[in-house]
């Protein structure tokens, strides 16, 4: 029989059905909770800049009561809040610029009047004009508003521009508020990539975990599968990797299954149903082994062929059912003294093979006269009234590289002799 070979990997399958997931629900947390992220930071900045712009404007509402005014001399333009000239004074747009690396202008109508911005030559930006966009928003709707990316002199700038608006309610001015755009985008990034690099951290090991079970879960899977074609092929003494049998889940029970099923097979091949000795064929089959090993110089062993005196008597007297108590009595007995010291196997109705491994005949001998002698003193009690006492014969002989044919009748014409003279002895 040919190992089955399966056409699709369960491996390749849940690797699929794990990985994918895990890989796809990664990428939506992580863009979820970057996204939202950026957007609490977007907002934080934004917070920070209106609360600058209404800190400059109560600064200077307080500095300089009064309203924004203009007026032109010598082609200059000039602006003043309340009896104050604030063009020209940079002191205190200078001192926050300097404690909060926010820049600010103020804007006279759509027109630059004071300012922390300064172009390429280093020259203060002062006179240019607001773009139209700007000066629709915030001027003539007298809104406040932002601009993500608000070019000034090449620079972008991420921009707050509030309306100055007079007591009347006439919006005179601008004032304007901005970080480089770069810098606040740099800040993002900084604070994003961390979750970026945890989600990715925590897919990579998700997946590997899922990996190592699968492959686990594969492993014993493949080793049952082994196991059992094995058993298949007719292999009955293999044994199942203990890593297999000790699991405790699902497979570990499987596997263990897998055991039974080969402990019940063997039994039904390899026992006489009767007696549970093993039955002629694997008799045979160990005969054969130790055989082989003797003649590989390993081992030296012997056997002994046995048979019930008078057995037939029994039937004939106490009826077949007590024979068959007889037999598995003696078979039990057989067994407990050969535990360890080699096999025993029905060899034919009552007749018993005795198989001693590593073992010479002096000690073989020993071992069968306790046989013997167990025996000879049991009562066996069929039914409540019936006591029998059996004995038996045996013929011993030493193993050899003589073939197994040949050492099977030196010990059977041991046995009958034994039997041609008076029975219930050993002859060697
Ligand atoms: P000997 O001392 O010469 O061996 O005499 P024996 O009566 O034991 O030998 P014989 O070969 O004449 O009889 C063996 C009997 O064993 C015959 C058969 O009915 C009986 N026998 C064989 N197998 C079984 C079995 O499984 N159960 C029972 N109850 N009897 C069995
Ligand atoms: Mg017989
Ligand atoms: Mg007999």
């Amino acid at each position: 029989m040919k190992n089955i070979k399966t056409k699709n990997s369960l491996f390749g399958k849940m690797l699929q059905i794990t990985l994918i997931p895990i890989f796809l629900l990664a990428l939506v947390i992580i863009s979820f909770s970057a996204h939202s992220f950026a957007n609490a930071l977007n907002n934080e900045v934004k917070r920070g800049l209106m609360d600058l712009s209404s800190t400059i404007l109560t600064l200077y509402d307080q500095l300089y009561p009064g309203d924004y005014q203009s007026f032109i001399q010598d082609d200059a333009l000039y602006m003043l809040k309340g009896e104050h000239q604030i063009n020209g004074d940079f002191s205190i747009i200078d001192t926050i610029k300097e404690n909060t690396g926010v820049d600010i202008t103020f804007f006279y109508h759509d027109t630059r009047v004071i300012t922390t911005l300064y172009d390429k030559n280093g020259e203060r930006i002062i006179g240019t004009k607001v773009n139209a966009v700007v000066t629709k928003d915030v001027l003539e709707n007298q809104k406040a508003a932002f601009y993500p990316e608000v070019s000034i002199d090449g620079q972008d700038y991420y921009a707050y521009y509030a309306p100055l608006v007079n007591q009347d309610g006439n919006c005179v001015g601008m004032l304007f508020v901005a970080k480089p755009t770069k810098s606040v985008y740099l800040s993002m990034w900084k604070s994003i990539l961390p979750i970026i690099f945890l989600g990715i951290a925590a897919m990579i090991i998700a997946g590997a975990f899922t990996v190592r079970f699968s492959h686990n879960l594969m492993q014993a899977i493949t080793k049952i599968g082994e196991f059992l074609g094995k058993v298949a092929k007719g292999d009955l003494s293999e044994s199942l990797d203990y890593n297999v049998s000790k699991r405790e889940d699902e497979l570990g029970a499987l596997g263990r299954h897998a055991v039974y099923m080969q402990k019940s097979l063997s039994e039904l091949v390899e026992k006489d149903g009767l007696t549970g000795l093993f039955n002629r064929r694997s008799g045979e089959k160990k005969l054969k082994q130790v055989h082989r090993d003797k003649q590989d110089g390993n081992s030296e062993f012997c056997i002994a062929l046995g048979d019930i005196d008078f057995f037939k008597k029994i039937n004939d007297t106490y009826g077949h059912e007590c024979g068959d108590v007889v037999l598995v009595r003696l078979a039990h007995i057989m067994r407990k003294h050969m535990i360890g010291k080699g096999f025993v196997s029905r060899w034919g109705g009552e007749e018993f093979l005795l198989i001693f491994t590593e073992c010479l005949l002096e000690d073989a001998k020993m071992i069968l006269e306790e046989i013997m002698q167990e025996i000879r003193e049991s009562d066996i009690v069929y039914e409540e009234n019936t006591k029998v006492r059996v004995t038996m014969t045996f013929g011993i002989c030493q193993g050899s590289t003589d073939s197994v044919d040949a050492i099977l009748r030196e010990a059977d014409s041991k046995l009958y002799i034994g039997k041609n003279s008076g029975r219930n002895q050993i002859v060697q």
